[in-house]
């Protein structure tokens, strides 16, 4: 209790701004990156994400990698006139710094989305619902792919649901702050990702202890099907014009 407390002492003190409701930064594309405020309240996915971790992970952890990654790039005018999508796509060039802060930051800005508040988490739509029957089976299968590839994930990283090149649907993982925008990912993993998972310690440790398949079983109750909806529509239309 006492390092949660100096944690949120820490936290409060570093990061007053991000309340719901203030004045909304436009999302920053290029440098210099911005922390976006989130998108609903911190209590708004309680009780499957408790507060103090949305605080956290948000205020402090994203945070961070915003700052890293400005920092990484502050003296590097070629990599300031990149988008964050094109920095992706061109990782290997860059130093670890630009992949594991620019991963951190894109990673994050996705994940925060892909949840809402209750009533405004909606459905899968018929035709993500159709192309989960055709590529999984079912609906269970897809969940139990991605909860098996977030548990499976030794360490740090991240579950995903992908849309490949040839317009259909993978789950894969990725270790740290790597995604499958990355160049550094095997081609097999790559593709747009339309559903993902945060399964660093600091993401549930607070509520869920050591129990991350818990987490990522609990987690579906929060997910903005309406979010995922749009993306999978948006990453086929790209998929039948490559
Ligand atoms: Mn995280």
């Amino acid at each position: 209790m006492i390092l949660r407390a100096a944690l949120s002492a820490l936290l409060l003190a570093a990061a007053p701004a991000a309340l719901p409701g203030s004045a909304t930064p436009v999302a920053a594309q290029a440098a210099p990156f911005v922390l976006d405020p989130l998108p609903y309240a911190e209590t708004a996915l309680e009780p499957v994400i408790d507060a103090e971790t949305m605080r956290l992970h948000h205020g402090a952890h994203h945070r961070a990698y915003v700052d890293n990654l400005n920092r990484a790039i502050s003296e590097n005018p070629a990599l300031q006139q990149l988008s964050l999508d094109a920095m992706m796509a061109e990782v290997s060039k860059h130093g670890k710094a630009v992949r594991d802060n620019g991963g951190g930051h894109w990673n994050h800005r996705f994940f925060w989305k892909l949840m809402a508040p209750e009533g405004q988490r909606g459905a899968p739509s018929p035709a993500l619902d159709r192309a989960i029957v055709r590529d999984f089976g079912s609906m269970e299968k897809m969940k139990q792919a991605f909860e098996a590839a977030g548990r499976g994930q030794f360490g740090s990283g991240w579950a995903w649901l992908i849309v490949r090149p040839d317009g259909r649907l993978k789950v894969t993982a990725t270790p740290n702050q790597d995604n499958p925008l990355m160049d550094v990912v095997p081609e097999a993993e790559r593709g747009t990702p339309i559903l993902g998972n945060d399964v660093w310690e600091h993401a549930y440790y607070l509520s869920y202890r050591n129990r991350r398949g818990e987490y990522l079983s609990r987690w579906w109750e929060v997910v903005n099907w309406g979010r995922v909806n749009a993306l999978y529509a948006e990453a086929v239309a790209q998929a039948r014009t490559r």
